[in-house]
């Protein structure tokens, strides 16, 4: 049996390890990637930028990790997927043949439109090369500018000042992430960025990048002002990396739509991570995510299925642990709705699922910069976004992710001026004597 995936990325490698841990290990199994970099941390590369982490460590998989695994590596570009004969071309015209393939191919940064998108010095964040690209231009004394929104544009701010770099960050409407964040968090970030040397500037268009020989020198905005800088980055929102299902006339909506098993329309191929469109039994509806967690979830799942494992792939709730303005946030479930000006579609380390709120009734406290906000529903907790102070963070997870009963605290939740960390943390402890050990779940 010849398995091939398409793409290094952490679904590609997950289904990798899963194949073999069924199949015999005379199957060939071979994995085509065209970064250069092969498999790391994409999370990792907004550390790498502040400079937290060394390239290095960016690398989760030790080369003996490798060798255990038993597959081919082929450093390559797969231009077509042939599904007659159930082939792929590579861009040095190869042609290699498969019994089941998976496309794992990831998501690329929206581009960047307006006139002057070309000029050097214009950056987004996708590979670690873009890092690299990034850390370049990025010298003390330097000015960039920053559009787009969601987690990278933050990442690309704050890797950006941490390099000595003047920053202006544009928002287009009048605050930061506004269909995930609410306005005090929002405010709270905004503050942090501002803190930390950020000019922020809302309402805030760019349409053209300036130049001069070739290179950035400033940005016009709607409003007809301009800003001098060195630097545009911009992180606008991405698009899952269709071009090969399509040509092969896969079924699409806005990535590649799988069943429940991560098979596409073509029973020998499947799709998982950024580029693939799952069922979210949450929502009821074919979403896309941008998590890590969830690509190696995919990723695992579609392996076994490959391998022979008939194995259903369930949706779980959502979440990312992440830093905001410096202040670790996590965000688990359906916590925001409607659009935010500065994003088209979904951004990196992002899910749709965060913005399907429905009606709901908040229950939040916030003590300076440390805020707990929770989404009640009539049984369960439909969301939460904690920042700042941690302790909640496991627990609400698992409270979330399990739909545990939350019956006998909504009320006092609910009631006015009460400390609903303190509520939450004694619901958790009696959950866990009461219920078992949940964290293992
Ligand atoms: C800067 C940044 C910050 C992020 N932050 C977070 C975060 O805070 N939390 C979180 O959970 N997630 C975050 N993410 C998202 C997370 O990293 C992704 O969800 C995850 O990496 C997706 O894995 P994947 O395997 O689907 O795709 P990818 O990791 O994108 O891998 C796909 C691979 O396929 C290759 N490829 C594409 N087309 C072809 C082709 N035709 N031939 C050969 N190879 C091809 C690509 O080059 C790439 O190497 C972040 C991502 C980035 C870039």
């Amino acid at each position: 049996m010849k398995h091939i995936v398409i793409g290094t990325g952490v679904a590609g490698i997950a289904a990798i390890e899963s194949i073999r841990s069924l199949r015999n290990q005379n199957d060939d199994i071979t994995i085509l990637g065209d970064d250069p970099h092969g498999y790391y941390s994409r999370p990792g590369l907004a550390y790498y930028l502040t400079g937290e982490v060394l390239d290095k460590t960016l690398f989760p998989k030790k080369r003996a990790d490798f060798i255990n695994l038993n597959f081919k590596y082929k450093k390559a570009r797969v231009t077509k997927i042939i599904r007659a004969e159930k082939k792929l071309e590579l861009d040095d015209k190869t042609l290699l043949a498969y019994d089941k393939l998976l496309i794992a191919t990831g998501a690329s940064a929206l581009p960047l439109t307006v006139p002057g998108a070309n000029l050097e010095g214009v950056v987004k964040l996708d590979h670690l090369e873009d890092a690299r690209r990034i850390l370049k231009f990025a010298k003390r004394g330097k000015t960039a500018v920053v559009v787009g929104g969601g987690i990278t544009a933050l990442e690309l701010t704050e890797g950006l000042r941490s390099r000595g770099v003047n920053v202006h960050y544009l928002l287009r409407g009048d605050r930061y992430w506004s269909n995930v964040l609410d306005a005090q968090e929002s405010q709270i970030v905004q503050t942090r960025l501002q803190e930390e040397g950020v000019t922020l500037h809302f309402y805030s268009e760019l349409i053209e990048v300036l130049g001069k020989s070739g290179k950035v020198i400033g940005v016009r905005l709607q409003d007809g002002r301009t800003l001098k800088c060195n630097i545009l980055a911009y992180a606008i929102g991405i698009k899952p990396r269709m071009n090969l299902a399509r040509d092969a006339e896969l079924t699409l909506d806005r990535g590649i739509l799988v069943n429940e098993f991560m098979q596409t329309n073509a029973p020998d191929i499947y799709a998982a991570g950024d580029v693939a469109q799952v069922y979210d039994p949450i929502t009821g509806r074919s979403i896309l995510d941008s998590l890590w967690g969830v690509a190696r979830e995919q990723g695992r799942v579609a392996g076994l299925n490959m391998a022979g494992q008939i194995t259903p792939y369930t949706k779980s709730m959502p979440f990312n642990v992440t830093r905001l303005a410096g202040l670790t946030t996590t965000i688990i479930g359906t916590v925001g709705y409607g659009e935010d000006k500065d994003v088209l579609g979904i951004a990196r380390g992002d899910s749709e699922t965060w913005r399907q709120l429905p009606n709901a009734i908040v229950a939040q406290s916030g003590f300076d910069v440390n805020r707990l906000r929770i989404l009640v529903g009539e049984k369960t907790f439909i969301g939460a976004v904690v920042m700042g102070d941690q302790t909640l963070s496991m627990p609400l997870q698992k409270i979330i992710a399990n739909k545990i009963d939350i019956s006998p605290i909504r009320d006092k939740l609910l009631s006015h001026n009460t400390k609903i960390a303190d509520i939450i943390a004694d619901f958790w402890s009696k959950q866990k004597m009461v219920e078992g050990n949940y964290a293992t779940r």
